[in-house]
């Protein structure tokens, strides 16, 4: 159903979508809906259909893994125990934080702080070497802040305070329930936020983190243990991981240096009082009902969402969190038609075969820079639908049936921490799939040079066996396209065929490359979106796999006799349909890598001659850029 007001020539999205925004309403526990965020709420729904019946014994439960997923659902759902034991379950931890009364405790205490899970001044972790991908790193990063991004924090951001003071606000109200006195509640909130802006002054913003070879600086670990006085640095890694490594990988190098300003004598009581809170602050989730919703406010407030999920959605998706893969699975084998799979696999393979001949026809880059990037094609991973088995991980993950909802988490929580840490020094596994099954969502993994396409993506608008080939190639076709084209986008061109960093570029080929980069930035950079500035930087590396997407996606519908270009548009656009909060649009514009869903509709089209072609788009018309004007990379 098209808009009959709008030319299609003047606005794609709203030609295809602006009937259907006019009605939709976004439901009072969401921030968004439409496209993407409508296909996740069916999958949740039927999921939580099925968890209701495997916990009321009206439907056999399918295997070990979900029999623990389930145990913990119905844990959850427990509200009469919840309720009875209130913040009962977490009085000890906090009072553990509490009785870091010096640095020197602190030191002492601090592998056991670690490996159960306290908030530390700085994260550590396991994750694969960026630059031998066939080994781990440990890795060093600041913490989280409180409001979403570091830009918030700056001067001249109008809603940073005012975020603020709401958190206060609802942090006040939660505080209530836990053993503080009027006097220290205040103190409390008052050192959290200093620590915290101790913290947000020191840590990466969202577009710094987007530079993915930014994170990779290895440093020896006596330079981090230096840096990192007065924490017992090497000594909390030896416990750990049993042997220290010979360098740490630091991801954020600046909060490394500027750490001593932040942890230090005069500020521990700030970190301990920051601890206390963000513990109880996050503990809330598996506490009464009352601080579920309590707990849950700041957070909507971000989003614009007006109510908490229901008791039932909340204790689905805490069973969903801690068993992903195995659900994944279980959805996987369940709905995902074999028919279906096929017939995407041989789309993703000719999508491939025309990228690999579009490599070949490139006409800016060398003969060798060419040669290296079909390589790196040829040797890219492929994984649909679901994996064969869960990995490892989920075989430790065991719900104590006596334990409380808190403690039980908890647990689960510690031992995945602890496997995670378990793989410092055996090699990468590279079969692991980083989305599960029932995940709305497709993925590039740059360190293993793989796709991957979970069944819950493979479905309408972005495939269907009722749709045309043309239209479901400007669906999932512009996917998989899209995909593909992060291994070539500005941060994917840094890594080889074994996602290594490690340049394989002729200089001069680099060079053209980083201007067409520019361009894609600023194509986009400025542009109005919400009562907002979109920020180029930060979405380039998606601008670049959309528009490597929708040229790859493009040719391999034209190499049909029957392809219907305006088919191809017009799904496209429905695929980007989205009608989102205005707090949700801003919290995007801020930390979302991707461009806002009507500008990814509108703006792309406009680089490929085919748009003109399919629409007789003319100089005159909105949606219309001179050919000088358009970008091409891929
Ligand atoms: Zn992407």
């Amino acid at each position: 159903m098209a808009d009959t007001k709008v030319r299609v020539q003047d606005d794609l999205y709203e030609y295809v979508n602006g009937d259907w925004e006019k009605t939709a309403e976004i439901p009072a526990d969401k921030a968004t809906t439409g496209g993407f965020s409508d296909l996740d709420t069916n999958v949740e729904k039927i999921l939580m259909a099925d968890f209701k019946a495997f916990a009321d014994g009206s439907k056999k439960v399918p295997d070990k893994y979900l029999k623990q997923a389930v145990l913990l659902y119905k844990k959850a759902l427990d509200f009469k125990a919840r309720d009875e034991s209130g913040v009962k379950p977490t009085l000890a931890r906090l009072a553990k934080i509490q009785g870091l009364k010096s640095l020197s405790v602190f030191n002492g205490e601090l592998p056991a702080l670690y490996k159960n899970l306290y908030r530390l001044p700085f994260r550590i972790g396991v994750d694969t070497n960026m630059k031998d991908t066939a080994h781990h790193a440990l890795i060093l990063a600041g913490p989280d802040t409180i409001l979403p991004d570091t830009s918030y924090y700056k001067d001249g951001n109008p809603s940073g305070p005012k975020l603020l003071a709401l958190w206060s606000q609802t942090t006040d109200a939660v505080l209530k329930h836990f053993p503080l006195s009027d006097d220290d509640r205040a103190t409390y909130i008052k050192d959290t936020l200093a620590f915290d802006k101790l913290v947000a002054a020191r840590v990466k913003s969202s577009e710094e983190w987007a530079e993915y070879n930014k994170c990779y600086n290895p440093t020896p670990v006596k330079d981090v243990q230096a840096k990192l006085a007065p924490v017992a640095f090497e000594k909390l890694v030896e416990s750990v991981y049993g042997k220290v490594p010979e360098e740490v990988i630091v991801f954020d190098p600046r909060f490394l240096t500027e750490f001593s300003g932040l942890f230090n004598k005069s500020t521990f009581t700030l970190y301990v009082h920051w601890s206390y809170v963000l513990e109880a602050l996050s503990d809330t989730a598996y506490l009464s009902d009352e601080l579920r919703i309590l707990g849950g406010a700041f957070n909507r407030a971000l989003s614009g969402s007006k109510v908490a999920p229901s008791q039932e959605k909340h204790a689905y998706r805490l069973a969903n969190r801690m068993f992903s893969e195995p659900v994944g699975i279980y959805y996987g084998k369940t709905y995902f038609g074999e028919k279906a799979k096929a017939d995407v696999i041989d789309m993703v393979k000719s999508i491939v075969k025309t990228y690999e001949a579009r490599l070949t026809a490139n006409t800016w880059l060398s003969p060798e820079t060419k040669a290296k990037a079909v390589v790196k094609l040829e040797k890219m991973i492929l994984k649909m639908g679901y994996p064969d088995k869960p990995q490892a991980l989920y075989d430790k993950l065991k719900v104590d049936p006596k334990a409380d909802l808190f403690t039980a988490v908890t647990k689960l929580e510690k031992a995945k921490q602890a496997y995670g840490d378990s793989l410092l020094y055996e090699p990468v596994d590279r079969t692991i799939w980083v989305m599960p099954g029932h995940l709305v969502n497709a993925c590039y993994n740059p360190t293993v040079n793989d796709i991957t396409f979970p069944a819950a993506i493979l479905q309408a608008p972005f495939y269907s066996i009722k749709q045309s080939r043309s239209e479901n190639l400007g669906g999932i076709g512009t996917v998989i396209g899209h995909e593909i084209s992060h291994a070539f986008d500005n941060n994917g061109a840094q890594c080889d065929e074994y996602g290594n960093l490690n340049n394989w570029w002729k200089p001069k080929d680099f060079e053209i490359f980083k201007g067409k980069t520019q361009a894609m930035i600023d194509e986009f950079n400025g542009l109005d979106f919400s009562g907002g500035k979109v920020n180029g930087k930060l979405i380039v590396s998606e601008n670049i796999a959309d528009n490597g997407g929708m040229a790859a996606a493009l040719q391999t519908a034209k190499e049909d006799k029957d392809v219907d270009l305006k088919g191809f548009f017009l799904n496209y656009a429905r695929v980007w349909r989205l009608k989102e909060r205005p707090e949700y649009a801003q919290l995007l514009l801020a930390v979302d890598v991707h461009a806002p869903h009507y500008l990814r509709a509108d703006i792309q089209p406009r680089n490929f001659p085919e748009w003109y072609e399919a629409f007789d788009v003319k100089p005159t018309d909105k949606m219309y850029i001179q050919p000088s004007k358009r970008v091409n990379i891929w």
